[in-house]
Formats: C-alpha cells, structure tokens, sequence
C-alpha cells in the first residue's frame, strides 16, 4: 500500500480519496481522473480504494 501518489507524490493518507490498480499502484483522486481511471504504469484499469475507518480509542472494550 502506497502512501503517496504516483504521478504527483501528493500524500494519501487512510481518509484520503485514492484509486489504486491490481498491481498496486496507487493515484489520488485528481489524477485517476485524469488518466481516465487506466494506470499508465500497466495499463489497468483504477479502482476506488475503500476508506479505512478510523480506529475509535474512545471505545469501552467489550466486557
Ligand atoms: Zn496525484
Ligand atoms: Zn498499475
């Protein structure tokens, strides 16, 4: 998992929007839409990368 983009090395943080194809390269969202969702390092196609939630330590733990 990439941490920054690709293309312009803006950084992707767990929250941020990202695209990220099958070998992992990994777009911001600004990016993906500019190479029309295809990563020009394999040529596959970008998927939406899904947005970790972020770890709740307010939470009382079970029991
Ligand atoms: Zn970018
Ligand atoms: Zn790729």
């Amino acid at each position: 998992m990439h941490d920054a983009c690709l293309r312009c090395a803006s950084t992707l943080g767990c929250q941020s929007a990202a695209y990220i194809c099958s070998y992992e390269c990994t777009f911001c969202d600004r990016c993906a839409g500019e190479l029309v969702q295809r990563c020009p390092n394999c040529g596959g196609d970008l998927q939406r990368r899904p947005l970790r939630p972020a770890p709740s330590t307010d939470q009382e733990p079970a029991g």
